[in-house]
């Protein structure tokens, strides 16, 4: 590194411009943005400068240079478009150690001028230290474009809740809560310009964090859901936050090759049933909350979404009841997954007008309206364990679904050997039993179903090849 970039306080301070052309009056700008106390020497200043110096914004020594004139400056440029001045500026400085910048000259200078990009209070400089100016520039060009318009108006509402936040909060509290702000609504909302809205989340927020602060925990919880198992069906901020979390509690559908995609060092703890029972529910809840307790930042990672059929509910009430903070994140739940493999969609403007997700105990529950279920011009779709599907076949039949009626079963969707399996109700379960249907996998009921796409159909008879969802999308 040819030069150490730092930021240099100038408010008020003099500092001396040698020249009185375009390139003195830019300098002179830059200067002044950092409000020092500007004086120029010049025999003559162009009319920008004339007018500046006439409104008082900087003095106009209207001479030659001479070193004395060096007296007090804190900084000096030497702008002129005589290169035997810009020599005799720049000797001078260096005798009386004052930093010096001579335009188009590395050599003679001790400091340089960066290419800025500002969105004060947040300034961006760039240097290639004089070796590609305009390269420099280029890249200032990019980062610009990168950062939002009003970064400046975010980073002075922040600066002004420092104090507020420094009283609320301890210093563990303090990093994590100034984390989740950068990232969250709030600075969203400051962002979009809506002031009001974001001083109001904030001090919800703070609120928030300081009830839990003063309960002796700054851990908290993310209920992410993982979608069907592709882990490129993650989505963005699923992956920020596993790529954040300390721990990481994830049950069996969620494949390794998801787990992958969490930090490194991350702990794992698997916590296991595919569909929890009673007592396996109350431990992962016990451990959500003692976890966020002892300050750490808790993934529940679940298979789809943790709303649909993931006891999320239940998670959060949890959560709530302890005042722990979470944040959830919704996955694409198995349905959709699988609709999107087997090529069938789940509405259609003929074929079906709703779609109802039906959990896997339906065949035992009673309080299902079965006859609802079987009528036309719908889609249902059963998440299910696969010992109950004669069970399910059977309810439908008996509330009126013919036996002709289109079904299909998705096993694996999105999982490598994934299986979409065709035919009419009556046949499906003695379809899925010839094929060995294994977990996980839906049945999908309605006029769609019979769209499936590379389905092994019952007709057909034969003993089912894996056919998989990414490879048919290539062929
Ligand atoms: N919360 C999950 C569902 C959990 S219930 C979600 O939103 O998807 C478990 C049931 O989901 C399984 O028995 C199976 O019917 C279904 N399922 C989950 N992943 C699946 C997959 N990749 N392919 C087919 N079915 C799946």
């Amino acid at each position: 590194m040819d030069y150490l970039p730092v930021f240099l306080r100038l408010e008020g301070k003099p500092a001396l411009v040698v020249g009185g052309g375009q390139v003195a009056a830019r300098k002179a700008d830059w200067l002044l943005k950092a409000r020092a106390r500007v004086t120029l020497v010049a025999p003559r200043l162009v009319p920008e400068l004339a007018a500046r110096a006439a409104r008082g914004e900087l003095a106009h020594l209207e001479a030659r240079f001479a070193p004395q004139q060096l007296e007090g400056a804190v900084v000096v440029v030497a702008a002129s478009d005589d290169g035997a001045v810009n020599a005799a500026v720049a000797a001078a400085a260096r005798t009386r150690h004052i930093p010096v910048n001579v335009v188009d000259s590395a050599e003679l200078s001790t400091f340089i001028f960066p290419a800025i990009i500002d969105r004060s209070p947040v300034v961006v400089a760039v240097s290639s230290a004089g070796a590609a100016p305009v390269l420099a520039r280029r890249v200032r060009q990019q980062i610009e474009a990168l950062l939002p318009a009003r970064l400046g108006a975010l980073a002075r509402f922040l600066g002004g809740r420092r104090a507020a936040v420094r009283r609320a909060l301890g210093p563990h509290g303090r990093r994590a809560f100034w984390e989740r702000i950068v990232a969250g609504p709030a600075a969203l909302e400051v962002l979009a310009g809506n002031e009001a809205a974001a001083e109001q989340r904030f001090g919800r927020e703070l609120r928030a964090a300081g009830l839990v602060n003063a309960a002796g925990g700054s851990g908290e919880v993310y209920l992410i859901g993982a979608g069907p198992g592709d882990p490129d069906l993650l989505t963005l901020r699923a992956l920020q936050l596993l790529q954040q979390a300390d721990v990481i509690l994830h049950d069996r559908l969620v494949p390794e090759a998801i787990l992958e995609r969490a930090r490194r060092d991350a702990r794992r703890v698997f916590v296991g049933k595919e569909t929890g029972e009673a007592g396996g529910q109350k431990d992962i809840n016990e451990q959500l909350v003692s976890l966020a307790r002892a300050g750490l930042k808790v993934a529940r990672l679940k298979g789809g979404d943790g709303y649909v059929f993931g006891r999320g509910g239940e998670e959060l009430e949890i959560l709530r009841e302890h005042g722990i903070p979470y944040r959830v994140v919704p996955g694409i739940t198995a349905a959709l997954g699988a609709a999107a493999c087997a090529d069938i969609p789940l509405t259609h403007r003929r074929l079906a007008h709703s779609v109802t997700l039906v959990s896997g105990h339906a065949a035992t529950d009673d309080s299902l309206d079965w006859r609802a279920l079987a009528g036309a011009h719908q889609t249902v779709v059963f998440y299910m364990g696969v010992a109950q599907l004669p069970r399910i076949v059977a309810r439908l039949r008996a509330a009126g679904a013919s036996p002709g009626r289109p079904a299909a079963i998705v096993e694996r969707a999105t999982l490598p050997g994934e299986r979409v399996l065709r035919s009419p109700l009556g046949e499906i379960a003695a379809l899925a039993t010839r094929a060995q249907v294994a977990a996980p996998a839906l049945l999908i009921v309605g006029e769609v179903a019979a769209l499936a796409s590379s389905a092994i159909a019952a007709e057909s008879g034969a003993v089912p090849a894996p056919a998989q969802c990414a490879e048919r999308a290539l062929a």
